[in-house]
């Protein structure tokens, strides 16, 4: 098992899926939901990008999704 490094929860890296590696020189854990909010989280963090065929931005779409 597995201890999650930003929620503190136990899982199964196998069975439950989740993510371990280096952030620097930090090992971390993380459980699955705390996957899926770190890369939607460094999604946010990334400067928009305009598309080149329309012209959309590509947080519009999020925008969107979020309304
Ligand atoms: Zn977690």
């Amino acid at each position: 098992m597995s201890v999650c490094s930003i929620c503190d929860c136990t899982f199964d890296m196998d069975a439950e899926g989740g993510v371990n590696g280096f952030i620097g020189i930090l090992e971390v854990n993380f459980c699955p939901t705390c996957k899926c909010g770190v890369l939607d989280f460094a999604d946010q963090c990334r400067p928009p990008e305009q598309c080149g065929k329309c012209g959309a931005w590509n947080d519009e779409d999020d925008e969107e999704k979020a309304a």
